[in-house]
């Protein structure tokens, strides 16, 4: 591999909120009986976009730092607006 692609900001949705809450470990995702709830995502955690080619990904979707999205790498081609 000689010739290297420049990186290409690709979008991504991650989720932002307590350590709990992306540990599957808050209240909504286990009843008082323990028994699990089934659900995905609790309501506690927001979803937001981000670069996933700028952001660094600590553990399994974490990422710290995250990229923002709109990525600011984002090279524009298109000089012209309007
Ligand atoms: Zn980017
Ligand atoms: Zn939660």
């Amino acid at each position: 591999m000689t010739d290297t692609p420049s990186a290409v900001c690709t979008p991504m949705t991650l989720f932002v909120g307590r350590e709990i809450c992306l540990d599957r470990e808050c209240d909504q995702y286990m009843t008082d009986g323990g028994e699990d709830t089934g659900i995905n995502v609790c309501s506690h955690l927001r979803q937001e976009q981000a670069c996933e080619t700028h952001s660094v990904e600590v553990d399994a979707g974490r990422y710290d730092p995250a990229a923002p999205w709109p990525c600011p790498h984002i090279v524009r081609d298109t000089a012209q607006e309007g």
